[in-house]
């Protein structure tokens, strides 16, 4: 990987996304991840452009589905670097079913979730993590609803790895992402990315606050139950216009869903990617049936 950000990026000056863009591929740098070895999935809007700018294998999947493409393909290729990334529309809300249940089955990848609090691609709708009261061109008269607590709601499914962070704080953001990338399980990052063409209003301007830095939010990040406090206070505090961010959940002893199915003999020997390209197995003659009929 090339450390930078790819200058053919079509996203609007200022966007957050060129943050997100920026610490991964400085994560991958420092980590020395070859792209030849890695897979980024992303679903659709503007964070679906991720994976056109990354150097990695790509994946540019459907509405809310990065997360299934991508835990298939960690299945048949388990020495891939999976990342999956997608907006919190995208993420939280068609996708909403496939997070909870990617947490719950600790697949060992890192789902970066771009969080503006806004549909963005599409022109500026209400998105699950909108403000209750924000006002969009499908919420005229504001938004009635509470918005989502994706930290909570990663925790509860089982992700064993959890962490906010903001494109205005690109330090932090890269130590974050080597973390998760690191961790072996499910990491999810939930990464504050400001909108300035659609969400003008998005709190992520104002300045945030590193918890691990900030003696007032100490608790232990191994602890469930405080880990869950932890993380409520800053979903709560985020609307109040205090953005609280830093490592929420660390689970460095469950295991993920690979080592579990390998455990109980439910996955081959061979990954289904080598077995592929194996010629001994039937697979060499299911090749030749396609390639004499194209
Ligand atoms: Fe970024 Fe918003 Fe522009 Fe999309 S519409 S590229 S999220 S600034």
């Amino acid at each position: 990987f090339t450390p930078g950000i790819e200058p053919q990026a079509t996203w609007c000056p200022g966007c957050g996304d060129f943050g997100v863009l920026k610490a991964l591929k400085g994560a991958m740098v420092e980590l020395g991840r070859d792209p030849d070895e890695t897979l980024l999935v992303t679903g659709i809007g503007c964070s679906g452009k991720l994976s056109s700018y990354f150097e990695s294998y790509g994946f540019h999947s459907i509405h809310g589905r990065s997360l299934p493409v991508a835990r298939a393909a960690k299945l048949a290729n388990p020495g891939l670097e999976v990342v999956a990334a997608g907006g919190d529309g995208d993420g939280y809300g068609i996708g909403g079913n496939h997070f909870v249940h990617t947490a719950r089955e600790n697949h060992d990848m890192t789902y970066v979730v771009f969080n503006n609090e806004i549909f963005g691609l599409t022109k500026g709708q209400t998105s699950p993590t909108s403000p209750k009261g924000h006002k969009s061109k499908t919420q005229p008269h504001g938004s009635a609803k509470d918005p989502i607590r994706p930290l909570s709601l990663s925790l509860t499914g089982g992700a064993s790895y959890i962490a906010r962070t903001a494109a205005v704080n690109p330090n932090q953001a890269q130590e974050i992402l080597v973390e998760a990338i690191e961790h072996d399980g499910f990491s999810h990052v939930d990464f504050l990315t400001q909108c300035p063409t659609w969400n003008k209003d998005a709190k992520q301007y104002v300045p945030y606050v590193d918890i691990q830095k900030n003696e007032e939010y100490e608790f232990d990040i191994t602890d469930r139950r405080e880990a869950g406090e932890a993380m409520y206070e800053a979903e709560s505090a985020l609307y109040d216009g205090t953005v609280l961010t830093g490592r929420f959940y660390h689970d460095e002893t469950r295991p993920s869903y690979h080592e579990e199915k390998q455990s109980v003999g439910e996955l081959p020997e061979q990954p289904l990617a080598e077995q592929y390209f194996d010629p001994d197995r039937e697979w060499e003659r299911s090749l030749e049936l396609v390639e004499n009929h194209t």
